[in-house]
Formats: structure tokens, C-alpha cells, sequence
């Protein structure tokens, strides 16, 4: 990865000449999904709002020195390393980056960069990086970010700096451990990155297109599901904000398709009026994985309409009884019924399941297979039908937390079932149970969990 060829190549990144206070964002995955990633694009285009601060990016996915893209600042340089975490398995990946970039990844030996952590996974469980980070950042930085700016003028005197992040609500760490989790309360006021990183010779993972947010949250409380949990209730931008945002962003960012964000797009009539709005206007769009029980034949078409071809929907289950014991009852009928209307439309589907739920048994798995054969005898083309198999993991925070998780053994055994039926009337892929595994184990370390990872960290960079 040739960073000044990337920093040459993109447009609507940033340089300053003058500024105060440095800062490298850190992201433990590959460019490709750094620039689908809004958290990422957001963050950047925040604190570089700050003319003092000048905010850079960082990726990992190279194996040479971890320098900026903007810059090619080295990662030891700067004052403060925001790093983002999506889910545990980034958490070696950040140690790694550090130690190959001769910073202590422990906290208590090092000065500077003040290490700060936020995401989805150290939201919801902080203690497992609670000895490598200054601190975790707990909900969504847009929030707190004034506040953020306020203490950052202290930053030559560490002491003091601590002392005032920590009083500030969602900066937790091992010394305050605090609960609080910080939201924004009203998204229209809120930040939002109209302008984003663009790069005409990369295709991000979601595509070329302008993302926007349509709200935050989703109030359906499945069990299993850690993003609703850390995102605590569901808030949404209004109709005219989010025309606001399509029109000036697809204009400043010389685009014609959208990529909405939200948890529970048709959870009301807004996601329906706006995805009818960009349809009537001729602009493209790619819609989120949408609850099964929010939608009919309207939004099928106008999801059709669109541009998209896939329908993607979450069952978890191959039967119902097993899906209302984890917070998802959603009827088979209701699921099933789908399929009439994706053939009419000549539109193909992506199916979620979980497997390793507690009380589940091998007919739960035939109850799958059945579920997927359906959209087979329906639609008649394998490349149609996306089947998706993920081992349950019990998240911090949910409702399932304290549930056991199945050993990667059995859960292999029950994807080599899946797989050996469904791969012949479908594209069958499956999250390996190993990782889902060390997923677990992370969360079940707590705060002694960092020498797990700097071991674990260590090993990736002798192998
Ligand atoms: S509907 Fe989706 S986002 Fe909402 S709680 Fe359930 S799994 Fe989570």
C-alpha cells in the first residue's frame, strides 16, 4: 500500500500547515473498508472542524512502517492515536500496529501518544483493552467532541488532561470505570460528514456512494444484539435533513448513488418516504439488512427500484419457536412469503442465521436447510440465494451475555451439515468458529485480557 500514491489519488482529504495538536486516527482493517466505514469519515472530517487540530489517517493493512496517508507522519509522532475498534479481533491487530511502531502498548509505560479506543465492541466492554488505552471512548464521539476540544488544550500536562477527559461523560478507564455511555440526543443538530473521502481508483466494500445515516438505534431489543444495546434507543434525523444531506452531499462529492445507515431502516414511515424520494429522483441507493416483519411488497419494489438487487434479512432461525426465545418473533409465514415477490421481480436474497443458540437441536438445523430449500424451489437459481452462517456469540451488554457459548468443535460440525446441503442451492459462506470463539474469550478476560492479546499480537508479527 503506497500511501502518497493513495493521499495523490483521493480527493476531499485534508492537509493542514498550521495546527496544535496532532492526531492519528487509527484503523485496524484495510483502506478498502476504511473508506465504507461512516465512523471512520465522520471522526476525520470532526476534528479536523477544529482549526487547531489537524486529524490524519493511519491504516494497518500494510506491513511497513504505520505512517499517516496524509503526512506520512509516523504513528509514534503524534499527540493523541484515536483508534477504532468494530469487534474484539481488532484489538491485536492495534496492539500489533503499536508494538511494530516501537509504542508500548501498555498504558502505564507510556507518555505519549495518549491512547484513546472507541467502537461498537470497547463500547459495550471496555476492560479488555482497559490496561492498553488511556482510555475507552463509550458511545459516539460527536457528542462529547466540545468537550473533547476543551480539555485537549491541556494536553502538556498530562495530569491535568487525564483528570479532565475523565470527567468528561462516555471517557472511561480503568481508574473511573465509568457506565455512562454517551449519545447523541438529536442527529440533525448533530456533526455530519457531507463532504467524504472519495478515491476514484479503489472500490470501497460497500461500493462507490455517498453514506448517510438515517438514524441511530433500534428499539426492537432482540436479545443477541450488542448494537442496539450500546446504542441504547433509537433516534432518527428528520425527512428534510436527510434530503438536505443526499442533495448537497451527491453534488459536492460528484455522486449518484446513497448508501443508508440505520438499524431498522423501515422501523417507520421515514425510511419508506425517503427511499421513494431518491427512487422518483433517479438516484441510486443501497439499503441496509431490513427487519423482515417491516416490510410488504411497496418496499420491496422501490427497494428494487433502487438499484439493488439483493434483498438482505436476518431470520437467525430456521423456525420460529427458537427465534421468539431470542427476542426475534418473526412468523416463518412471514419470512417464506418473501419469495413470491423477489421472483416476480427477478431480485435474489441474503439470508443470517445464527447457529450454537442455547436450546437449539439438530432439527433446528433441518429447519434451515427446509427454510433455504424454499427460496430455491421458488427462485431456481443458486447465485440468487446468499446464505450467511454466523456462531451465536454471547455479547456484552445484551440480554444473552451470561449465556454459554458452544465449543468451536460442535459448531464446526453443525456449518459442515449446513454447508455439505446448502452449498449446492446457494453461495454458502459462514464466520469460522475459531474467531467467533476468540471473540468470546477476549470478553470473558476482562481486565486482564491484554496479556492474551500482546501475546497474541506478538505472534502475528513472527509469523
Ligand atoms: S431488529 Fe436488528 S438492530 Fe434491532 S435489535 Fe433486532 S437485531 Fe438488533
Amino acid at each position: 500500500m503506497d500511501k502518497g500514491k493513495i493521499f495523490q489519488n483521493e480527493v476531499n482529504n485534508i492537509i493542514k500547515k498550521r495546527f496544535d495538536y496532532h492526531i492519528a486516527l487509527l484503523y485496524p482493517s484495510t483502506y478498502r473498508s476504511s473508506l465504507s466505514s461512516l465512523g471512520y469519515q465522520l471522526i476525520y472530517f470532526y476534528l479536523n472542524s477544529f482549526e487547531e487540530i489537524f486529524a490524519e489517517r493511519v491504516i494497518t493493512e500494510s506491513r511497513g512502517d504505520y505512517i499517516s496517508i496524509e503526512t506520512g507522519t509516523p504513528l509514534s509522532k503524534f499527540d493523541i492515536i484515536f483508534a477504532s475498534a468494530h469487534y474484539e479481533l481488532e484489538y491485536p491487530e492495534i496492539i500489533r500496529t503499536l508494538l511494530r511502531s516501537r509504542i508500548s502498548p501498555l498504558k502505564e509505560e507510556r507518555n505519549r501518544p495518549i491512547l484513546i479506543i472507541g467502537g461498537p465492541s470497547p463500547t459495550a466492554n471496555p476492560f479488555p483493552m482497559g490496561k492498553v488505552a488511556d482510555f475507552i471512548f463509550r458511545g459516539e464521539f460527536e457528542s462529547t467532541g466540545k468537550k473533547f476540544f476543551d480539555s485537549i488544550q491541556y494536553i502538556d500536562n498530562p495530569k491535568k488532561f487525564k483528570e479532565m477527559l475523565s470527567s468528561i461523560e462516555g471517557f472511561w478507564s480503568l481508574e473511573n470505570r465509568t457506565e455512562k455511555i454517551s449519545i447523541v440526543k438529536d442527529l440533525d443538530s448533530s456533526f455530519f460528514p457531507i463532504i467524504q473521502i472519495q478515491n476514484p481508483h479503489t472500490e470501497p466494500i460497500l461500493g462507490k456512494g455517498l453514506m448517510v445515516e438515517t438514524s441511530r438505534g433500534c428499539n426492537r431489543g432482540c436479545f443477541f444484539c450488542m448494537e442496539s444495546a450500546i446504542s441504547l434507543f433509537r433516534r432518527e434525523r428528520s425527512e428534510n435533513k436527510i434530503i438536505e444531506l443526499i442533495e448537497q452531499g451527491l453534488e459536492v462529492n460528484n455522486l449518484n448513488r446513497v448508501i443508508f445507515f440505520s438499524l431498522s431502516f423501515f422501523d417507520s414511515a421515514l425510511g419508506e418516504k425517503i427511499l421513494k424520494y431518491v427512487v422518483d429522483r433517479g438516484i441510486e441507493a443501497s439499503i441496509p439488512s431490513v427487519r423482515i416483519d417491516s416490510l410488504d411488497d411497496n418496499k420491496i419494489e422501490l427497494i428494487k427500484k433502487a438499484g439493488q438487487k439483493t434483498l438482505t434479512v436476518a431470520p437467525e432461525t430456521g423456525i420460529y419457536e427458537l427465534r421468539k426465545s431470542i427476542g426475534k418473533p418473526i412468523k416463518d409465514e412471514m419470512i417464506l412469503q418473501i419469495a413470491e415477490k423477489l421472483k416476480a421481480l427477478d431480485m435474489g436474497i441474503k439470508l443470517y442465521y445464527m447457529i450454537g443458540l442455547p436450546g437449539e437441536r439438530q432439527s433446528d438445523l433441518d429447519a434451515i436447510i427446509a427454510q433455504v430449500e424454499y427460496f430455491w424451489k421458488t427462485l431456481r437459481n443458486k447465485k440468487k440465494i446468499k446464505v450467511s452462517v454466523n456462531p451465536f456469540i454471547p455479547k456484552p451488554l445484551t440480554k444473552m451475555e451470561n449465556e454459554k457459548m458452544e465449543e468451536a468443535n460442535e459448531l464446526q460440525r453443525k456449518i459442515d451439515y449446513l454447508n455439505a446441503k446448502l452449498s449446492k442451492i446457494s453461495e454458502f459462506e459462514y464466520y469460522p468458529p475459531k474467531l467467533a470463539r476468540l471473540q468470546y474469550t477476549i470478553n470473558s478476560l476482562g481486565e486482564n485480557a491484554h496479556v492474551f492479546l500482546i501475546e497474541h499480537a506478538l505472534k502475528k508479527i513472527r509469523d
